[in-house]
């Protein structure tokens, strides 16, 4: 038996089509009426004072950046098991990612490294920062709900109120969750979610920051479109900033795929609760941890961990071979290449997150998905461990 199982796919109906179909009947493909429709859906699921469109998460997370004023050389507590766009935003202003590692069961930074980083800064600090700590100073923190399960909140906010930081929450992978209840996004001072085609949500691409800071959103709104502050002309520009605007089809398609979060959420909840039943069952297989707190997971992708004594990289050409496309979840940003030569991490820096990097494989997701189809890929990852 073979099947082709896709790696993820868009949950489009017809209502999402036709809403871009609308835009461009119009002559307004960008700031027009769309963006803020898309923009209010943000403030009435979490109940943030501002939402803020942009192109693309990383953009998103760029302008909490600038807005919290972190500069070069500022230090930013984070976590090296994410996409790299978390710690990239942080390099586009010249900070220093200060990693600290993971908790091994869901992938989320780990809040007594995190607590211990903000005191001890200087034992955490990247081998190639030459700096001390009195030339730097301690900004922000930036966690990541890994895979759609929020960081545990409380831990790191409780941390940024003793040293003074602002916590910037990379919610990309978790529009929907609820931490004890409360949304991802809103449990630091910024949130971010990200629409690429295989979110939760897509726009093609796009993003949205979440905040109830006035001051911020005002400058995040002009560092979106070109520096331009309210009361500029079109060829006025008070701020250095950037064509971060979003476009009328993106935010169309976006506020249709918003007005269907419950379905889209309970249909990936469902394909996951399959898997769970199926995958739960092969020895040597671990499916995701969900933590007591999470009282909601976004099921982003789906991540299973592999025993040790598998190779996981063998397992994944023979998936790939009976058309179940896989992929290494997370390669650790510290040991990009680019992150090594700028700062000089090695491999053991991060033993959790260098761990989950090795063993852990996203197998196809989406909304979409059949129970044939989960079956099959379940089917196949048995039998090719069995060999
Ligand atoms: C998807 C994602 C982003 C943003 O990605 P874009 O492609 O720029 O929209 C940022 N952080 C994490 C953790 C993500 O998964």
């Amino acid at each position: 038996m073979y099947m082709k199982i896709p790696m993820s796919s868009p949950d489009l109906t017809d209502a999402d089509r036709q809403a871009v179909i609308d835009v461009i009947n119009t002559p307004n493909l960008s700031m027009g009426k769309y963006t803020p429709a898309f923009e209010k859906t943000f403030c009435d699921l979490t109940g943030a004072k501002h939402a803020i469109a942009v192109n693309s998460g990383t953009a998103g997370l760029h302008l909490c950046v600038r807005a919290a004023g972190i500069g070069p050389g500022d230090l930013v507590i984070t976590t090296p098991f994410s996409f790299v766009a978390s710690t990239n935003a942080l390099l586009f202003e010249n900070a220093i990612p200060v990693f600290v590692d993971i908790d091994p069961r869901t992938g989320n930074i780990n809040p007594e490294l995190a607590a211990d980083a903000a005191k001890n800064i200087e034992k955490y600090l990247p081998r190639h920062s030459s700096l001390t700590t009195h030339d730097s100073s301690l900004k922000a923190i930036l966690p990541v709900d890994v895979f759609g399960q929020p960081a545990d909140m409380d831990a790191i906010n409780t941390i940024a109120k003793e040293h003074e930081l602002t916590v910037i929450e990379d919610s990309c992978e978790a529009l929907g969750a609820t931490y004890k209840g409360r949304q991802a996004g809103t449990l630091g001072d910024f949130g971010v979610f990200a629409f690429y085609p295989n979110k939760q949500v897509t726009t093609g691409e796009g993003g949205v920051v979440i905040t109830n800071d006035d001051k911020a959103a005002n400058m995040m709104r002009a560092l979106r479109n070109q520096g331009r502050a309210p009361g500029d002309t079109w060829l006025q520009h008070t701020h250095l900033g950037y064509n971060y605007r979003i476009d009328e089809m993106s935010a169309a398609m976006g506020a249709s795929q918003m007005s269907r979060l419950e379905e889209l959420l309970t249909k990936r909840e469902q394909v996951a609760a399959w898997y769970e039943a199926r995958l739960s069952e092969i020895p040597g297989v671990e499916v995701p941890f969900v933590e007591s707190f999470t009282t909601r997971m976004s099921w982003f992708v789906y991540v299973i961990r592999f025993d040790k004594k598998f190779d996981r990289d063998e397992i994944a050409k023979r998936l790939e071979a009976r058309g179940v496309p896989v992929r290494p979840y997370f390669l650790p940003i510290h040991l990009q290449p680019y992150m090594v030569e700028r700062f000089g991490w090695c491999e053991g820096d991060f033993p959790v997150t260098e761990d989950l990097g090795r063993r852990g494989l996203a197998i196809p997701f989406s909304g979409v998905m059949t129970e044939e189809q989960v079956d099959y890929v379940c089917m196949v990852v048995r039998e090719e461990l069995r060999k």
